[in-house]
């Protein structure tokens, strides 16, 4: 399969020469170890029944092994469950994101030997992940951005553990950096004056963003590949957001508009990262849909509420930014429009289809010469009927609750019976499974 070197496109324009010249120099130590080999991990869904139940009813495995910092394998592809710790299984990318993050401290010009970010180097270094990140909860030089170690992901589901190594390195993007803030402000106003009046939500719950250009990657799912943001949770500390938008503006790029503009959708790398700040500060917000209640639903839900609320939050602002997340929606989403087949069908797809017959119920979406037009007009009613719609759905607490709303709109888009089958055929050849991978 072939591999887009996003690096190459590091959003360079803002910077002076000699901040331009430190980022080519630290890209290029990127680019030399940029994509390590996939891993051989395993992944909770693809155990077979035996392999379930022997991990269900092995009185041999330790149930501390299932922390945050162990990583399950079965390289064998036997009935045996290897269960390591991510310092050896993952030695290496340690060792280099280590090399990476005193190299970038080098870069800038980072001489104390006892600085935490040098101290927090050694300690990855060495698969101290709680020590490590003790120098983290102090904020540190905001240029420097790293994530390593584990973060949770939608497949640590049956037993609760995590199950992906991720390793990146970013460099603080400034320019974007304010954007963001500004976005968030603007959400914190939202939090104050709108959602107020559907129960008691406090601005507290806006995450920490960091906003950066990737310049390493070690991880398995694709974080700093084709991933724009994750919230991940800092051991010691609050979960935070990172944007990367180097490789957003890769995944808008290569991944999204490539389809989207079939539909005569498109949005920009700013409307692209309006939206995806939306989106992250909404899966904060005090209505969730938490696992153990909803269960197998709680993914594809909790993904939808985040996009719908990005929706709300931006119809409280100006038509403009109300235009861009709307456009940078439904460019994502027009995927789920082609898309027919559900298996490996991300729970941002199956979010974005619940969204899309949703809409095209209320009229939101319409076809208008083969072509997907949002009615802003129509925004409002939509958003004033569905938002205490899904706040009692999470607050019923009722799995059947959610299976029923579930099932009636997680259906093939309707709207493609207003699409012609040239536009869908065209559109359904740019789908292929590495898109599938996102945010
Ligand atoms: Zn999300």
């Amino acid at each position: 399969m072939e591999q887009k070197i996003f690096i190459s496109k590091p959003a360079t324009h803002h910077l002076d020469q000699n901040v331009l010249q430190k980022r080519i120099a630290i890209a290029k130590i990127g680019h030399d170890i940029w994509i390590d080999q996939q891993e051989q991990s395993l992944w909770p869904q693809d155990l077979n029944a035996k392999q379930i139940n022997a991990l269900e009813q092995s009185k041999d495995i330790d149930k501390d092994l299932f922390s945050p910092f162990t990583y399950v394998d079965n390289i064998n592809r036997q009935d045996t469950l290897n269960i390591k710790e991510y310092k050896i299984t993952h030695k290496n990318k340690l060792k280099k994101i280590s090399i990476l993050m005193k190299e970038l401290a080098d870069l800038l010009e980072i001489t104390d030997k006892k600085h935490p970010y040098v101290l927090r180097a050694e300690h990855v270094a060495r698969g101290e992940f709680l020590q490590a990140d003790a120098y983290w909860v102090p904020e540190l030089d905001p240029n420097l951005i790293d994530i390593f170690g584990a973060y949770e992901s939608y497949f640590d589901q049956r037993f609760g553990i995590k199950r992906e190594f991720e390793s990146l390195v970013m460099i603080e993007n400034k320019e974007w950096k304010i954007k963001s803030e500004q976005v968030k402000k603007k959400y914190k106003q939202f939090v104050q004056n709108t959602l107020s009046k559907h129960g008691p939500v406090n601005s507290e719950v806006l995450r920490p963003i960091h906003v950066g250009d990737v310049l390493y990657c070690g991880g398995r799912l694709g974080g700093g590949r084709t991933v724009s943001a994750k919230i991940i949770p800092n051991w010691l500390g609050p979960r935070k957001v990172f944007l990367m938008m180097n490789t957003s503006q890769a995944v808008l790029e290569y991944s999204v508009l490539p389809i989207s503009t079939l539909y005569g959708v498109t949005c920009t790398l700013s409307d692209y990262h309006d939206f995806v700040v939306g989106h992250e500060l909404s899966h904060g917000l005090p209505w969730r849909f938490e696992e153990k209640l909803f269960g197998e639903y709680k993914s594809a839900l909790e993904e939808f509420k985040a996009d719908l609320f990005s929706i709300y939050f931006a119809s409280t602002q100006d038509e403009d930014f109300l235009q861009g997340v709307c456009s940078a929606w439904l460019a994502k989403g027009t995927r789920a429009i082609s898309c027919l087949d559900t298996k490996d069908f991300g729970y941002h797809q199956q979010a974005r289809t619940i969204m899309i017959n949703m809409m095209t119920e209320s009229q939101v979406l319409q076809v208008e010469n083969d072509e997907v037009v949002i009615k802003y007009q129509k925004i409002q009613d939509f958003i004033t009927s569905w938002v205490p719609e899904i706040i009692r759905i999470i607050e019923s607490k009722s799995m059947l609750q959610a299976k029923d709303f579930y099932n009636t709109y997680m259906q093939v888009p309707r709207i493609q019976n207003d699409i012609s089958q040239q536009k869908l055929e065209k559109t359904r050849l740019f789908v292929t499974p590495e898109l599938y991978f996102e945010e």
